[in-house]
């Protein structure tokens, strides 16, 4: 099927992006790598009359390091997160996040700023921006208007705080410094499928995050499987905590029983890992 006839914009500047969301308000979308609107927009599960094409805009592409923050423009691909050093070296987690997303050439016109714009629940990065604290800069009439932590910014599925006249310009991810240990581990059916439940973990020698997706309509913090964590409890032990109060649901992919299994396996071995590169890094 193709999609319905829509009106194309292609402006050059965030002002530009933002005057367009304003004058046509929820008619218009913006269009980023198009890995999701697109197949979206061709099975007519959305219509919008009006698409604003982010991919001339440059101030919305590429990253830079600030004083124990990554600031990563929205409109990065999603593959300069998978080959850049500088990403493996301060965000681990983002790096290892990026080649569990599809194929690659998904992640190759996907961009960072759509995959968490669009928050499906069973999406990496959006678990990775929760269990780092990231913080999304939205933009209104061309600035930055407000700041966003990830723990406000995600409401539902693929449903975010953000109105229909703002744009994610950059999320902010803080780089952890002094010995830290992180780890992602997902369970799909098959390779480049999205996660039937999965599991972003970070410790350090006085925090510890686990963040879930595919469990719940948006990613979710465990904060009595964090506190095992950090208090050096087994496994085995922070897993069954993590599950506890976990309610996942059921579809053609997976029964909630089932979800729940994978995900207390899937956070005993991120938990192990995390720990043993922490361990390694002391
Ligand atoms: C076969 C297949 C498998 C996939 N597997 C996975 C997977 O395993 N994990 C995963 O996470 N993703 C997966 N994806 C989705 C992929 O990661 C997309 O790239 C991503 O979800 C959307 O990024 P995009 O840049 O393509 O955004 P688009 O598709 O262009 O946009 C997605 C949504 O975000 C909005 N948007 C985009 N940018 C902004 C912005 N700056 N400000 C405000 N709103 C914005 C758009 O309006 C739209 O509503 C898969 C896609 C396909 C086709």
């Amino acid at each position: 099927m193709k999609p319905a006839a829509f009106a194309y914009h292609a402006p050059e500047t965030v002002t530009g992006v933002c005057a367009l969301l304003a004058e046509y308000g929820d008619e218009a979308k913006p269009l980023a790598g198009g890995q999701s609107l697109v197949p979206m927009l061709a099975l007519r599960l959305a219509r919008f009359e009006h698409l604003v094409d982010l991919n001339r805009v440059e101030e919305l592409a590429g990253v830079e390091r600030e004083i124990g923050t990554l600031v990563v423009k929205a409109g990065t691909r999603q593959r300069v997160m998978e080959r850049e050093p500088e990403i493996a070296m301060g965000v681990p987690l983002l790096a290892r996040a990026t080649p569990l997303i599809g194929h690659f050439q998904i992640r190759n016109r996907g961009t960072v700023g759509g995959s968490l714009a669009h928050a499906d629940p069973a999406s990496e990065y959006p678990a990775v921006a929760l269990a780092l604290d990231a913080e999304f800069e939205i933009a209104r009439a061309g600035t930055v208007a407000r700041r966003v932590s990830a723990a406000d910014f995600f409401v539902g599925t693929w449903t975010t705080v953000m109105e229909p006249d703002e744009l994610l310009v950059a999320v902010r991810f803080p780089i952890w410094i002094g010995p830290c240990g992180f780890a992602i581990e997902e369970f799909a059916r098959r390779h480049g499928d999205f996660a039937v439940a999965g599991v972003a973990c970070a410790v350090g020698s006085q925090r510890a995050r686990i963040a879930l997706f595919g469990v719940a309509p948006t990613p979710m913090r465990v904060q009595e499987a964090e506190d095992a964590l950090l208090a050096d409890a087994p496994a085995a032990e922070v897993a069954e905590a993590a599950v506890r109060e976990l309610d996942p649901p059921d579809d053609v992919h997976a029964s909630s029983a089932t979800r729940r299994r994978i995900t207390r396996h899937l956070v005993a071995r991120a938990v192990t890992r995390a720990r043993e590169e922490f361990r390694a890094s002391r």
